[in-house]
């Protein structure tokens, strides 16, 4: 279970309406039982069910189960696209490990408004679902050209590009931690954008293999890619 809470020997984690509805309602939990929590931060903890309500409970740590595992510094930067592809998108970089989940506004990017805090929850989630210990941040949108004019040499950037389709593909030797990978919107990346790249002395153009994939299969190919290379 995840709780925004600090975790640690003793310490007292309150459960909101939906999360005493999960473990009391769903999972049919009572007082005394043992919970697996986690929050991202503190790894992962056995805490005991000291009070449980409808509206609320109380859990008590007891002990650390794993210690938090932090996966390699890697982001993803991705155009938004339709709201349900988006989300997939989040899910899987947050199953995959990668640390930061930026969405960037490029030029043929065409979503609407990115609701930052519905993607947090679903980033939550899939790390729930994979028995993580951490969670990645999920970053405000930004727009490419500020991104970049923000940029902080060394991270590098695995740019994927198809107007590459067609090369081998794999992450090239010089590639390493800290990255980011960078996927481009249904339509691509606009000659602009590919030139301002091409400038940056740390992006790195990267093919993902002959044909043009859609932007939820390309992310997920990039991060296996990066993950066979340079994943632990
Ligand atoms: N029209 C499709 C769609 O609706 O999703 C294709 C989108 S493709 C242009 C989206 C992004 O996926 C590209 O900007 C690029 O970052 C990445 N991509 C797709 N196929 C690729 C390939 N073979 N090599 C490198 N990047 C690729």
């Amino acid at each position: 279970l995840y709780v925004d809470q600090p975790l640690g020997a003793g310490q007292s984690v309150p459960l909101d309406r939906g999360q005493a509805h999960y473990l009391f309602g769903v999972m049919r939990q009572q007082v005394g039982a043992s919970v697996a929590v986690f929050n991202g931060r503190d790894g992962e903890w056995r805490a005991q069910i000291a009070e449980a309500g409808k509206r609320g409970g109380l859990l008590t740590c007891v002990q650390e189960t794993r210690p938090l595992k932090e996966p390699p510094d890697l982001w993803l930067l991705f155009a938004p696209i339709k709201k349900a592809r988006t989300d997939f998108i989040v899910e899987k970089a947050a199953e995959m490990g990668a640390r930061r989940i930026v969405p960037v506004m490029t030029e043929f990017t065409n979503a609407g408004r990115v609701q930052r805090e519905r993607l947090q929850a679903h980033a939550v989630e899939a790390a729930e679902q994979c028995g993580g210990t951490f969670v990645p941040e999920v970053a405000e949108a930004v727009k490419f050209s500020t991104l970049l004019d923000r940029w902080e040499a060394p991270r590098q950037i695995m740019f994927c590009d198809e107007a590459l389709a067609g090369s081998g593909s794999g992450v090239p030797d010089v590639l390493s931690a800290p990255a980011a990978i960078m996927i481009g919107p249904e339509g691509g990346f606009s000659d602009a954008e590919r030139a301002r790249l091409a400038r940056l002395d740390h992006a790195h153009a990267v093919s993902l293999g002959p044909r043009i994939l859609r932007a939820d299969t390309a992310a997920v190919a990039a991060l296996t890619l990066w993950q066979q290379a340079l994943g632990d």
